[in-house]
């Protein structure tokens, strides 16, 4: 007979539900044999997650708590022990009461208020919501056995330790608390699936997907927001088809609460998710038509966006291709490099067409460090047409646009594989391979950023310079 272990209400399940709503619901009722193994993306953030985290404690040299494998009461027995030792730094530990679960990466002892404090360990270089309310939740469960902590700890990729008032995040816990006991209680309580780009690497996507085909779900939409869809159902739009052609747009705007233009933008979406195919319906700057450079810029998000290289291409030029490393090790002189580019590209004439924010921010980084290039920087982001604008001012794609590369994918002008992001990934993660890596990936979103230009232009210029 199969044993159902106890689902408990743990600091993962915080975690993911700033995630997905549906995750912890579906993390407390779905049997362990539905869910899907990692994917390969995963797999390499996971394990940089764990090689992070040894080099880390391997420096802070913790004592770790040992008990066997899943059996969490012993756990918590051990941990009270080394707590009550005073043992200085503790690995490995569990706070177990009821149905809540905490399992702190380190419980540190600070002498001087005589209490010990949690910290985490986190492989981004950033810290998220999410990490600082696990760190609270620990926090909380601490303080129903030994004396509360005051502050609370989060150790980032570069071994720097971020603190925060605990009592600060106190009220976000309990209401997410209060969320997953619901969510524990069943059926009744289940939010839904919502089709995002995060269920691509979610455990639990043949459940979802499978439901929300059969119900053919609005949040088939590439962008559409979970409230978005509750407000469309509030109106009666309850599947993509009737999203597709809304029977009296100003009755939904009345109902739904949704400005008109979101409506319009939501149902051409629907179209193009229904038809499988583009929907034009504007025109694009005349800048798009006349620019002669498009650039590309690498930033790394999990390291608070550090900027890793950037590539430019001559329109209608294959061979005028070129890469910049903006960081060690890639470039002996990373600041030099990226003056270079910044000097080159101020050298230029016309519109530069980029994709997304990155090539901005880049530009803004040199602002910070080089305060006297602020007038090339302003002059330079004047220039800068940014392609996926463009697109939404004039095309709904029956796919994401957040990329380049799936922009080009969803608008059918290009079928690129997500083998060079894999291989992008190992290498900024340390698991071997070679710089071209990321020229390969520059190289794909410059090739995409070109067929998307040529894609839009299609669809027309708009007269007197831009709509
Ligand atoms: S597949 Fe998507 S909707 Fe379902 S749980 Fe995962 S992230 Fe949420």
């Amino acid at each position: 007979m199969m044993r159902r272990t106890m689902r408990y209400v743990d600091g993962t399940k915080i975690k993911e539900s700033l995630t997905c709503a549906r995750l912890p619901y579906l993390a407390f009722h779905t049997p362990r044999e539905d869910e899907l193994p990692p994917t390969e993306r995963m797999e390499v953030l996971f394990e940089a997650g764990r090689r992070l985290e040894d080099r880390l404690l391997e420096g802070i040299g913790p004592e770790e708590v040992v008990f066997p494998r899943g059996d969490w009461d012993a756990g918590f027995e051990a941990t009270l022990d080394a707590i009550d030792r005073k043992v200085p730094v503790i690995a490995n530990g569990v706070l177990k009461l009821g149905e809540f679960l905490g399992r702190p990466d380190l419980l540190v002892f600070r002498e001087e208020e005589g209490r010990y404090e949690v910290a985490d360990v986190k492989s981004a270089q950033v810290v998220h919501a999410s990490a600082r309310l696990q760190v609270a939740f620990y926090s909380r469960l601490l303080g129903q056995v030994r004396p509360t902590p005051r502050r609370g700890w989060v150790i980032v990729r570069d071994g720097t330790r971020v603190g925060f008032e605990v009592a600060d995040l106190m009220a976000s816990v309990e209401r997410l608390l209060d969320r997953l006991q619901r969510y524990r209680r069943g059926p009744a309580h289940d939010p839904g699936p919502h089709h995002d780009d995060v269920c691509l690497d979610c455990r639990y996507r043949e459940v979802c997907f499978a439901e929300l085909e059969d119900r053919d779900d609005p949040s088939f939409v590439p962008g559409i927001t979970r409230a978005q869809v509750a407000a469309l159902r509030a109106a009666g739009i309850e599947t993509l088809e009737r999203l597709a052609d809304p029977p009296d747009l100003r009755r939904v705007v009345k109902e739904s609460g949704l400005a008109t233009d979101t409506i319009r933008r939501l149902a051409r979406g629907a179209r193009a998710m229904k038809d499988g195919a583009p929907v034009r319906f504007g025109a694009v700057r005349r800048e798009v038509e006349t620019a002669k450079l498009a650039v590309v810029a690498l930033l790394e998000e999990r390291q608070t966006d550090a900027t890793i290289a950037v590539a430019g291409q001559v329109l209608g030029r294959d061979d005028a291709f070129r890469v910049r490393y903006l960081r060690a090790p890639e470039a002996e002189r990373p600041d030099e490099e990226f003056r270079t580019f910044v000097f080159n590209l101020a050298k230029t004439e016309g519109a530069v067409l980029t994709y997304g924010p990155a090539v901005a921010r880049l530009l803004d980084r040199l602002v910070l460090t080089a305060p006297k290039a602020i007038e090339t920087v302003h002059r330079l982001r004047d220039r800068l047409v940014d392609v996926k604008a463009e697109l939404r001012r004039s095309v709904a794609l029956p796919g994401p646009d957040r990329l380049p590369h799936l922009a080009a994918r969803a608008a059918g002008v290009a079928a690129y594989d997500d083998a060079v992001d894999l291989e992008l990934l190992r290498y900024l993660e340390g698991f071997g391979g070679t710089k071209e890596a990321i020229e390969r990936r520059l190289a794909r979103d410059v090739d995409a950023l070109v067929r998307l230009r040529a894609f839009v232009l299609e669809g027309g210029v708009a007269e007197g310079g831009g709509p």
